[in-house]
């Protein structure tokens, strides 16, 4: 027997009990007040009790899978009806916080029982900052804009030249020569205008990194050089800010995320900033356009998991990956290291700004 949430306005609200039958992960991430979990019929001794004088609103994400328990209900004497259109119903009626083209909009993330609808709010209270706007950076920003982060912050002073096309997502011929932060800002805007972009036209530098890092919540290294990547970590660790690392080069990435107090940070695992042209960048070895693409949107998957807390974070782990071999794997990290001049017990480095010299780049390029 179906009911839709109109009839059930009308039914005094005392006498109502609702039944959430989509499991425990989709419950915790948002359900109906007071409703009352219920997997599977065979709980109901415990979980339900039967009050003869209680009306059972029993609902699933859609409202197709709940029908056999109200029948099976029913059968056990409950006054059980099925709600019409689900979850995703109730949502689009009540759901606070949202308007409908919001709610539609993120309607496939939302059903996720990892996401629901408390997730979908701490996206939107999220502020990422993206360092970067290139083969990396063009990903992450389109899927994390997609996805509904609150506030995200693009930097980069480049301008988008005809050499970034083949991998910068974002861009395209219409906007040669603009700034890349101020480009990429309007492509999110048009895609998702529901949310904030701020665009920094100019790369992060030890001048300007603790004032920019410390407004945002997260932290994406989309830069392809080291003096830049020790940066927002060294940065990242003084003001206890998560980050998500990645690197790119021909066919090969590797990504991992730093959460403060619960994992080693970058400069744990690879220590000092190598050499100038010991190891190649892309613009002298090459990378092909769909590798930045997988890479950066793993980035966005880690920012995405952070805030919502869904599964587990490359935290103490390095995810590495061949796209010519299609070997995955994720490498484990050692635990924090004692040394470490960020984060280890005698750290040298407790000031950005004092330690200026060892960030600084000769004909400063981020890609
Ligand atoms: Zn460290």
């Amino acid at each position: 027997m179906n009911v839709s949430l109109e009839e059930i306005s009308t039914w005094n609200k005392d006498d109502v009990i609702y039944v959430d039958t989509r499991g425990e992960i989709a419950y915790n991430h948002g359900h109906i007040d007071r409703a009352v979990a219920l997997e599977k019929v065979t709980d109901v001794e415990d979980k339900l009790p039967l009050d003869v004088t209680k009306k059972y609103v029993v609902y699933c994400t859609y409202g197709k899978n709940s029908k056999p328990i109200v029948d099976e209900l029913r059968n056990l004497g409950y006054d059980a009806y099925n709600l019409e259109g689900g979850f995703r119903s109730w949502l689009l009626a009540y759901a606070t916080g949202y308007d409908e083209d919001e709610l539609l909009r993120y309607d496939r993330q939302i059903i996720l029982p990892q996401i629901g609808s408390e997730g979908q709010k701490k996206l939107k209270n999220a502020k990422v900052l993206i360092v970067g706007a290139g083969g990396l950076g063009s990903p992450v920003a389109l899927y994390l804009a997609g996805a509904g982060i609150g506030k995200i912050g693009i930097m980069d002073a480049d301008n988008v030249s005809m050499t970034n096309l083949q991998r910068q997502i974002a861009f395209n011929e219409t906007m040669l020569d603009e700034n890349k932060a101020e480009a990429t800002k309007k492509v999110l805007e048009k895609l998702n205008s529901k949310i904030r972009v701020q665009a920094y036209k100019e790369f992060l530098t030890p001048d300007n990194a603790e004032r920019i890092i410390s407004d945002y919540d997260f932290v994406i290294d989309g830069v392809d050089n080291f003096e830049t990547k020790f940066l927002i970590n060294d940065t990242c660790v003084l003001l206890k800010k998560p980050f998500c690392h990645a690197g790119i080069l021909r066919f090969e990435g590797q990504v991992m995320t730093y959460v403060p107090d619960k994992s080693s940070c970058y400069r744990c695992i690879f220590e000092e900033i190598p050499d100038k042209g010991s190891i190649p960048n892309c613009s002298e070895a090459g990378v092909i356009g769909a590798m930045a693409g997988t890479i950066g949107s793993i980035q966005a998957l880690e920012a995405i998991k952070y805030f919502t807390g869904a599964g587990e974070l490359l935290t103490n782990r390095m995810f590495v990956f061949d796209a010519l071999s299609m070997n995955t794997r994720i490498a484990k990290l050692p635990s924090k290291n004692p040394n470490c001049r960020v984060c280890g017990e005698h750290a040298d480095i407790i000031n950005i700004k004092e330690n200026r010299e060892e960030y600084l780049i000769e004909g400063c390029s981020v890609k």
